[in-house]
């Protein structure tokens, strides 16, 4: 009932889970090359909580048992619980550049403030309200690693994701003394071949409609364990090059190729006391908002952008400086560019935290507006941090071999021909194959496509932001303006308080 080692997490994932890739079941998650290395990755961040340095940034005491528990499941009572939550997720994000979407903190801060806000679960037609509260605290002291899984898969998107209501899409079938009987599919579950529990939840973004639709069927809020009979995993191939003949060609895919993965529910039974939300379409809308997750969500995710645009901003200095190409004056600008990214999503955090306020529930949460604007922008910056590594390494990048040539038969010419001014031949190869992965490999495709998509459809969420935001201050103010230049005209038409030439 506390922290628990990496060994233990990697132990946990030895449940006979049921999980597909490339044609085959997984035997072992632990051990399969498709999954290992992001295995012993999240292993090394749980692992992480029990450095006595680090102790106090990451852990608290549990408020039911005493014992340490990981800090980013605290429900802030204050701007410095926030901050001292933000903190304890920015020391995982450095520890992995922020290219782990699916850390463990990124679900922990979710349920964590559902369950600071669990009165909002009590419907009228059911009250999910308690088990939403022992949940959070199952995990929290259990220290189990969760994923979510929000989205219809695509079938027909002529109606908007949430009301596609097909045979695939994944609805309730029956209702027993047990609990709910679950058929179908959800896209996309992010870490879930690597994860102890699967939370299911409605979308957090959706278009807004008029349909009147009855989708109570496909209307449900619950989390299960991921080896739970019927459930099924089927995860796209892996982005890391597994056949390497160094890991130092590949050393971000190798470690954090999180995967993704379609699930598939047959026929899976969810006890009634893991439902938090049922039959309640009128609550799949609000579930976010009214209890201030996205709040929680987008802070979580701001971190994390922080890091990983520091890290992009550090290889890009780091490339420009080798060949020496930071004295030209148009690289500056380019690396002025990556700086300020990094920056926007460093201020973008502090912003927020600083106008953080208290809930009704009597939790702080960050102000949203500055998390918007971060979710409205970066995921396009990011892509720039990566054409700004693709431009400023240009040929380099197909011209320095494999690592392994450093220490090959060809080790001598390796050392004369691919040292640049400012760096060793060892040093420049690594660096140049460290920031192809970070910017042009498969894994950085996915990269990019994870910052589109993962907090949500961006054209979506961008709809949403521009309904709820006040407008009429604005478009009043324009109005005064241009009411108050008319008034001012002179009979002539000439501005008010100046004479034309010849008056
Ligand atoms: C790498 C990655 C990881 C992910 N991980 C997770 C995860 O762990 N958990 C999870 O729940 N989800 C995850 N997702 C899914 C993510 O939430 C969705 O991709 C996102 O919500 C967009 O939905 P969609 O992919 O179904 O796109 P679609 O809804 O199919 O949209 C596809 C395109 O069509 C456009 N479009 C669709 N409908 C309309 C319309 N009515 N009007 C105008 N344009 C429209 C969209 O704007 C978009 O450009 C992940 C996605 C990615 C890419």
């Amino acid at each position: 009932m506390t922290i628990r080692t990496a060994q233990q997490y990697l132990d946990s994932l030895k449940d006979d889970r049921d999980v597909w890739i490339e044609g085959e079941r997984v035997a072992d998650v632990t051990s399969d090359p498709r999954f290992a290395g992001a295995a012993q990755t999240m292993a090394d961040l749980l692992q992480m909580q029990h450095d006595p340095e680090l102790s106090d940034l990451l852990t608290y005491p549990s408020p039911t048992t005493g014992e340490r528990v990981g800090k980013t499941h605290l429900q802030p009572r204050s701007r410095d619980d926030l901050v001292a939550r933000s903190e304890a997720i920015k020391a995982w994000m450095d520890a992995t550049c922020g290219m782990l979407g699916r850390s463990p903190d990124y679900k922990n801060v979710l349920v964590s403030s559902w369950a600071a806000a669990a009165d909002a679960f009590t419907r009228p037609k059911f009250d999910g309200a308690a088990n939403m509260r022992a949940y959070h605290e199952y995990v929290r002291d259990n220290d189990l690693v969760m994923t979510h899984v929000l989205v219809n898969p695509q079938v027909d998107r002529s109606k908007p994701a949430h009301l596609e209501a097909s045979d695939v899409t994944s609805q309730i079938v029956e209702e027993t003394d047990a609990g709910i009987v679950i058929r179908g599919a959800r896209m996309v579950a992010t870490l879930g071949a690597l994860a102890n529990e699967l939370v299911v939840m409605p979308a957090a973004s959706r278009w807004a409609t008029n349909d009147t639709l009855d989708t109570t069927a496909f209307s449900f809020g619950f989390a299960i364990p991921i080896a739970t009979p019927g459930l099924r995993l089927i995860c796209r191939p892996p982005v890391a090059h597994l056949d390497a003949r160094s890991a130092m060609d590949h050393p971000l895919s190798l470690r954090y190729d999180e995967s993704d993965s379609m699930v598939i529910f047959d026929n899976v039974l969810v006890p009634w006391e893991r439902v938090f939300i049922h039959r309640d379409p009128d609550f799949d809308s609000l579930v976010y908002r009214e209890t201030y997750t996205l709040h929680a969500l987008l802070l979580q995710s701001v971190i994390r952008a922080a890091s990983k645009a520091e890290f992009m901003m550090a290889l890009a200095l780091s490339i420009a400086r080798s060949t020496k190409i930071d004295q030209h004056v148009p690289v500056q600008v380019m690396l002025a560019e990556t700086i300020s990214i990094a920056d926007f999503a460093r201020t973008c955090r502090v912003a927020a935290e600083a106008e953080a306020q208290e809930t009704p529930f009597g939790t702080w949460v960050p102000n949203i507006r500055p998390l918007q604007t971060w979710q409205t922008m970066f995921w396009k910056m990011y892509a720039r941090q990566c054409e700004i590594i693709q431009t400023l390494g240009a040929g380099g990048f197909v011209a320095v071999p494999s690592y392994a040539e450093v220490a090959g038969d060809m080790a001598g010419d390796v050392e004369r021909y691919f040292q640049s001014a400012n760096a060793d031949a060892n040093s420049r190869v690594r660096l140049m194959r460290l920031a192809f992965d970070a910017a042009l490999s498969s894994f950085a495709g996915r990269q990019k496509l994870y910052e589109q998509y993962y907090t949500g459809d961006p054209m979506r969420t961008q709809a949403m932001l521009f309904s709820m935001f006040p407008k009429d201050p604005h478009l009043e103010r324009i109005q005064a303006m241009l009411d108050d230049l008319e008034a001012r005209q002179s009979p002539a038409g000439s501005p008010a308080g100046f004479r034309m030439a010849g008056e």
